[in-house]
């Protein structure tokens, strides 16, 4: 017999943000924030090593990246897809094995919410993502022990849940600046069609490069340079800058900071701002206008604009976007909640929920995919599109090509990803041989790229002298991981310990006071030093009522002081 009381499974959707995660769920008609073990909606992506050897994540891990940054590690994000190895401490990570304890701590706080296990989620990635970074996110929810229902690119993402708030019919462009990525949609909405029209982006360009480009400004105006600095002086000086950029929308800045007994002061307004950030400015013209280029629309053809990203909020941002527009953003909805939104909501539709059942979504490649061969004689390296970007998906398109000589014994296909007529300039997703029956003529083959849904590649390779078919899932790129390194990274994880939950309001309070007190000086320092004194005193005590009002007491005078 079977058990009628089983619970449905959770309708999720993570936000797994450069800057900040989010997760969200599909109730009752609905998509809704889960807060995580403070109470919050958004939890930094930042994870650190205690002293104790135990993993942190999320705000109180945010807080030791200014006074414990050789233990903490943030914006690993950025650096998905890629071989880096980031040390905490004694321990090394991969991108995606940190990415993984920050979605382990997003599904603890989901079935604290919801009172039962976990098991399956829609993540959002960056638009233009690639192959191997969107396997890599894959792998990072595998380690967290999470099935991924669907990827789905964070624009579109954004545009389900604007579109369901709104519903309108209407052509709009999604700006989605976040910490570490930059994509531009295109799409229009006749509901329940949401048809994304074009994607583009720039995989290297975020909030992250502004607050960068700020902290280069100010140690020049101070005739310093990084290496003069130890990590812990770095860590305050950027994160002093960090909050300075957030501010800067209220009026002009400044900040002082010690550094070997000497005070350095730098201020700032919005005009001597946008003159450092010009040449990144510069840079979010160009997938702009090849999103609008692609989508053969105008300016003056779109209905509107959505900001998303926390970087949007950024004034010179909007500035940007507002002449090069003619009109003004949408801003009614948080930028910073709409990823995750949608993301649930796009649980919800592939469930098959009542509420939502008619929606129906249509995305697209966002770059071109194809081969490497020859053009003329000799001309090694040409790039040969197979799927263009921007085609609808899921796709399978194929090309024709023929064998280079007679006798030919083997086939290298090699392919890529980019828009550039020679392969050396485009990224090399994965390259694999095919042997070949020698024959005395060339031979002609098929190839066959079929790009799915999550937007990931299979190729089929036909002979059709022969009828030969070989099919290759691009399950590794050749910087990619194999089988070995993943075992590693599940051996490497099972094994740590992580802060337990219930502890991280108190664990984060402690890290916050840590940090404002490095950040404050004289009299303000004393008044810290005593808070951090007395909170010690009362987590002692072990009663917890007393220990939660005095929490909630002195976040607040945190906040106040804005450290
Ligand atoms: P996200 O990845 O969408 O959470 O965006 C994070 C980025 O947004 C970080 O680089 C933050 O510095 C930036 N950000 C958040 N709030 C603001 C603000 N008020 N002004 C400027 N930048 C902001």
């Amino acid at each position: 017999m079977q058990d009628a009381t089983l619970p449905r499974p959770a309708l999720l959707g993570i936000d797994l943000g450069t800057t900040n995660s989010l997760i969200a769920v599909w109730q009752d008609g609905q998509a809704r924030l889960i807060p995580n073990a403070l109470g919050e909606v958004l939890t930094p992506s930042v994870v650190s090593l205690d002293e104790d050897e135990t993993i942190l994540v999320g705000k109180a891990a945010r807080a030791r990246l200014t006074t414990h940054p050789e233990r903490t590690a943030a914006a690993f994000k950025r650096f998905m897809g890629s071989d880096r190895q980031i040390e905490l401490g004694t321990k090394t990570f991969s991108p995606e094995e940190l990415s993984a304890l920050v979605l382990g701590s997003l599904k603890q706080d989901a079935e604290a919410f919801l009172g039962h296990p976990v098991a399956e989620a829609v993540i959002s990635v960056p638009a233009y993502f690639s192959d191997e970074q969107r396997k890599r996110t894959l792998f990072a929810a595998e380690l967290a022990g999470l099935k991924v229902s669907r990827l789905i690119n964070e624009p579109t993402a954004a545009a389900m849940a604007y579109g369901l708030h709104e519903q309108k019919f209407e052509r709009t462009l999604i700006f989605d600046l976040g910490g570490g990525t930059f994509d531009i949609t295109v799409l229009e909405y006749a509901l329940p069609l949401i048809e994304v029209h074009a994607s583009t982006g720039d995989n290297f360009l975020g909030g992250e490069d502004f607050t960068a480009a700020l902290l280069n400004a100010c140690l020049k105006s101070w005739q310093l340079t990084p290496s003069m600095i130890d990590p812990q002086g770095m860590a305050s000086l950027g994160d002093a800058l960090e909050q300075l950029k957030c501010k800067l929308s209220e009026g002009p800045q400044s900040l002082s900071w010690r550094h070997a007994d000497e005070l350095y002061e730098w201020s700032l307004d919005e005009a001597a701002a946008v003159k450092i950030w010009e040449s990144l400015l510069a840079r979010l013209r160009a997938p702009i206008e090849q999103a609008l280029r692609d989508a053969r629309l105008k300016p003056r053809d779109l209905d509107s604009l959505v900001l998303v990203g926390g970087a949007a909020r950024m004034p010179a941002v909007q500035q940007l976007v507002a002449t090069l527009f003619g009109r003004l953003p949408y801003r009614h909805l948080d930028p910073d909640t709409l990823v995750a939104l949608g993301a649930a909501t796009q649980a919800a539709c592939k469930a098959r929920d009542g509420a939502i059942e008619e929606l129906i979504l249509t995305d697209v490649c966002p770059y071109t995919l194809g081969i490497a061969t020859m053009r003329g004689k000799g001309i090694d390296g040409a790039f040969s599109p197979i799927i263009e970007r921007n085609t609808i998906i899921p796709t399978s398109r194929v090309e024709r090509y023929h064998t280079t000589h007679p006798r030919q014994e083997l086939l290298r296909i090699a392919v890529y990803q980019g828009e550039r007529p020679w392969v050396r300039d485009n990224i090399l997703i994965d390259a694999f041989d095919v042997t070949l029956t020698p024959t005395d003529n060339i031979q002609e083959l098929d190839v066959r790229f079929s790009y799915d849904i999550n937007g990931l590649l299979e190729v089929d390779v036909t002979l059709l002298q022969t009828g030969e078919r070989h099919s290759h899932s691009i399950d590794r790129s050749p910087t990619g991981l194999n089988e070995q390194a993943r075992r590693d990274s599940h051996n490497r994880l099972s094994t740590l310990k992580v802060h337990p939950r219930d502890a991280l309001p108190n664990r984060t309070l402690l890290a916050r006071l840590e940090r404002a007190w490095m950040q404050s000086l004289g009299t303000q320092r004393e008044h810290i030093a005593e808070w951090l004194h007395n909170f010690t005193t009362v987590l002692g005590g072990q009663q917890p009522a007393e220990i939660a009002s005095h929490r909630s007491e002195l976040n607040k005078a945190l906040d106040q002081l804005r450290l």
